[in-house]
């Protein structure tokens, strides 16, 4: 099941349900498990589209927990994470936050780029990511302890950071850490057969294209074609448009805004398609 409120999506993983596909890139699978046994943060860094978020949903379904997840943004505060007083027809109540829910409950809070949020939310964060696990809910004078199995998976994207964005060292240090990034050639192939109904040789070509387009990152582009753009791209070709048209809008138009840099983004396409 799945509910969806502005920027909270909670997941509650159904034995009825299929598990999520997510296909494993290197150990991550075992450490995130091992994590949850010990009751550990875990840190996500990689680049946009490279199976962050789809990695927390496969194992919070794996794991049969509950999931919240926030995408955080620069006007997020601390009271968007932990609750608020709201005004009903029976006068004002206090309404749990998703990080407050996932305590409470023993569920998994999933905060993706959290560099982005306000630095208030660091005062909630560190004593629910060390060994005290607590949550101090300060408008209501709560201490909450943190439910067994209750984690807190936070994840963002180093290209992005600025150096007022950075994660301080102290917040850093309090996660085990996973590096992700785009995935191998052939788990990066798979990824395309099954998300995005691409045949072994469209995904062979789609892979190649993109590796020559990551190869450009350094000097032209903020960053690479992701594996979401190109599961689009595989999506697009599939069902019968241009593979040059699907290269322009999926790929060469989302990188870039230059149209100098969109048209040499074409011409390593025309190399492929
Ligand atoms: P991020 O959170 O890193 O920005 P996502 O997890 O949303 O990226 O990944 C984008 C899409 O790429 C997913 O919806 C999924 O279809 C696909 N994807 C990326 N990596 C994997 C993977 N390892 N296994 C399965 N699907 C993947």
């Amino acid at each position: 099941m799945t509910v969806s409120t502005n920027a909270v999506t909670m997941a509650i993983a159904n034995d009825d349900e299929q598990t999520l596909f997510y296909q494993q890139q290197a150990n991550e699978v075992a450490l995130f498990e091992h994590a949850y046994q010990h009751e550990l943060p875990v840190l996500i860094k990689g680049p946009t589209g490279c199976g962050k978020t789809r990695f927390v949903a496969h194992m919070a379904q794996k794991l049969n927990k509950p999931l919240y997840t926030v995408s955080c943004h620069d006007d997020l505060t601390a009271a968007d994470l932990v609750g608020r007083h709201l005004i009903g027809p029976q006068g004002t109540y206090w309404q749990d936050g998703p990080l407050t829910r996932a305590v409470r409950e023993g569920g998994i809070c999933y905060l993706d780029e959290i560099v982005e949020a306000r630095k208030d939310t660091t005062v909630v964060l560190h004593p629910l990511a060390d060994d005290r696990r607590v949550l101090p809910l300060e408008r209501t004078g709560e201490l909450l302890t943190a439910a067994p199995g209750f984690m807190l998976v936070v994840s963002y994207n180093p290209g992005y950071q600025n150096l007022l964005k950075g994660m301080k060292p102290s917040t850093r240090q309090r996660f085990v850490a996973l590096r992700f990034e785009y995935p191998g050639s052939d788990v990066e192939q798979q990824i395309l057969i099954k998300e995005g109904g691409a045949t072994p040789h469209l995904a062979n070509k789609l892979v190649e294209l993109a590796h020559a387009l990551r190869r450009l990152e350094q000097n032209d582009l903020d960053e690479g074609a992701s594996t979401r753009l190109l599961i689009y791209a595989a999506k697009m070709i599939s069902s019968g448009m241009h593979p040059l048209d699907v290269c322009r809008s999926c790929l060469a138009e989302p990188l870039s805004d230059d149209p100098q840099t969109v048209a040499a983004l074409m011409d390593v396409a025309k190399i492929y398609f």
